[in-house]
C-alpha cells in the first residue's frame, strides 16, 4: 500500500469517526438510517474533504481510484451504523450506474455529470420475481420497439432507491431467450407507467418493487447497442463484489475492537472476560479470518487492476468475506452478550445487514458454483459440450 493510500485511508477513517458516528448516536434507537437533511451536509463536507465518487472515473468528475485503492477505502469508509448498502449512507457520493460510464456522449451529459456534480440517487432493476440468481434466463420484462423510443412491460424485484431516484437502469429482454436477449436502459424516475412500492426488508434501508404497465421511454435511452446489456453489466461484476467484501472486512474489524474492549473491562465470577479463554478464542478466530479475507479481496483487486480476469477471485473474496462478516460479528455479539443486540450499538444492526449481504450481489452459492465451475470446467456442468466459462 502506497503512504498515500494509507493517509486517504485514515483520513477518511478519521472522517467517519468525527462526522458521521456522532450524527448516528444522536439518533432515537428506532431510527432507520440518517435523516435526509444530515446526510445532504454530511455530503458538504465530503466534497470539501476531497472524498466525493471516489469511484467514477476522473474524466466525468470522479475519483478514479483503482479497484484495489477502492477496496481500501470502502473498507475504511463503513465503520458506522448505517454504512450498508452504501458506506456513509450515500455521503461520499455513489457515481453514476457503472454501466453508463460507456453510454453515449449525450447520456453522459444527460445522467453521468449531474450524477456526480449535484450527487444525484440511481438504481438498477436487474432481478425480477422469477428469480435473481440467473437474471440471463430469468429476465422476463420485455422492451418493444416503437416509432419513438421504446415500450416497458413486466415486473421488477429489490430494486433499491428507486422509490426516491432521479433515474436507474431497468434491464429488459428484447430478443430471444439468454444473456444476448437483454438490454440496458436508462429509465427516468416518476417516467409514466412505472410504479414503485417500498419492500420492507431485515436491515435498516428498504428496497422497492417495480412494476412497468406500458411505460414509454425515447429511443435514446437504450444504454450500448440493443442486446448488449449483460455483457455491460458483467464488466463491473469484480468492483460489485469486493464493494461487499470490503465492507464486510470494516465493520468485522471494527466489531472485534468493540468486543475486546469490552472484554478487557467486563468482569463475571470475579474475572476479566478477557482472561477467559471461551473469549480469547472466537477473538484469536476472528483475527485470523479478517485477515485472510482482507488478503484474498486484495489478491481479486490486483488482479483486476492487472487487467486479469478476476471474475473467480472476486467470488472467493465476497463468499468468504460476507461469511466471515457475519460470523464475527456474531462471535462479537456473544461476547457483549445484551449490549450486543442492543439497537443504540452497532453491532445488531451490521449482523441483519450481513445476513444480507450473503444474498445480494450472487448469493454464497451462487458464488460456490461459480467457484467450483471454475475449477472443474466442462464437467461441472454436467454436459462436455457446454463446459465454457461464462460468468
Ligand atoms: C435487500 C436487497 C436488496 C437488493 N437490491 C437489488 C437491486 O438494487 N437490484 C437488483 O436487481 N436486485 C437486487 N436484489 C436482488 C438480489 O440480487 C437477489 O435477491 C439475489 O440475486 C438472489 O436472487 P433471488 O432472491 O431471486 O433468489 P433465487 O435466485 O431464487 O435463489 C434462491 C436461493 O437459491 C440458492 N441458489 C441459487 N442458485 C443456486 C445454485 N446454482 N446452486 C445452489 N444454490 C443456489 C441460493 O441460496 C439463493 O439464495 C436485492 C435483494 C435484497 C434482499
Amino acid at each position: 500500500m502506497s503512504p498515500e493510500l494509507a493517509t486517504l485511508a485514515a483520513t477518511i477513517q478519521d472522517f467517519v469517526a468525527r462526522e458521521i458516528v456522532p450524527v448516528e448516536q444522536a439518533l432515537p434507537p428506532e431510527a432507520r438510517g440518517i435523516p435526509q437533511e444530515q446526510v445532504t451536509a454530511l455530503q458538504v463536507k465530503a466534497r470539501k474533504a476531497g472524498f466525493w465518487c471516489l469511484d467514477a472515473p476522473e474524466e466525468f468528475g470522479g475519483g478514479g481510484l483503482s479497484t484495489f485503492e477502492m477496496a481500501v477505502v470502502v473498507e475504511h469508509m463503513t465503520k458506522h451504523r448505517y454504512a450498508f448498502p452504501n458506506p456513509g449512507q450515500g455521503v461520499f457520493g455513489q457515481g453514476a450506474p457503472n454501466v453508463l460510464y460507456k453510454g453515449s456522449p449525450e447520456q453522459i451529459e444527460k445522467y453521468v455529470r449531474p450524477t456526480i456534480d449535484k450527487g444525484w440517487t440511481t438504481f438498477a432493476a436487474i432481478s425480477e420475481p422469477s428469480g435473481g440468481s440467473d437474471p440471463a434466463r430469468s429476465i422476463r420484462t420485455t422492451a418493444r420497439r416503437t416509432g419513438a423510443g421504446w415500450v416497458l412491460n413486466g415486473r421488477k424485484m429489490w430494486a433499491s432507491n428507486a422509490d426516491h431516484a432521479d433515474y436507474g437502469i431497468v434491464y429488459a429482454r428484447t430478443g430471444g431467450p439468454g444473456r444476448t436477449g437483454i438490454s440496458a436502459f436508462i429509465v427516468d424516475g416518476g417516467t409514466p407507467g412505472m410504479h414503485v412500492t417500498s419492500v420492507p426488508v431485515l436491515r435498516n434501508h428498504w428496497t422497492t418493487e417495480i412494476v412497468l404497465e406500458d411505460c414509454e421511454i425515447p429511443a435514446e435511452n437504450l444504454v450500448g447497442e440493443e442486446g448488449q446489456g449483460f455483457a455491460l453489466a458483467q464488466q463491473w461484476l469484480v468492483r460489485g463484489r469486493l464493494h461487499y467484501a470490503a465492507q464486510a472486512v470494516g465493520v468485522a474489524e471494527e466489531a472485534v475492537k468493540i468486543a475486546s474492549e469490552w472484554a478487557k473491562n467486563r468482569e463475571t465470577f470475579g474475572a476479566l472476560l478477557a482472561s477467559r479463554q471461551g473469549v480469547q478464542f472466537p477473538l484469536a478466530d476472528s483475527r485470523v479470518e479478517i485477515n485472510a479475507a482482507r488478503w484474498l479481496m486484495w489478491d481479486a483487486a490486483w488482479s483486476d487492476d492487472r487487467g486479469e480476469d478476476a471474475r473467480t477471485a472476486s467470488s472467493i473474496a465476497k463468499l468468504y468475506g460476507t461469511e466471515m462478516g457475519f460470523r464475527v460479528i456474531d462471535r462479537a455479539i456473544q461476547i457483549l452478550g445484551g449490549m450486543g443486540v442492543a439497537k443504540e450499538g452497532v453491532l445488531e444492526h451490521w449482523f441483519r445487514d450481513l445476513r444480507i449481504s450473503r444474498i445480494v450481489e450472487g448469493a454464497s452459492e451462487v458464488h460456490r458454483y461459480l467457484i467450483a465451475r471454475d475449477m472443474l470446467g466442462a464437467a461441472a456442468l454436467g454436459n462436455p459440450q457446454e463446459g465454457t466459462k461464462t460468468s
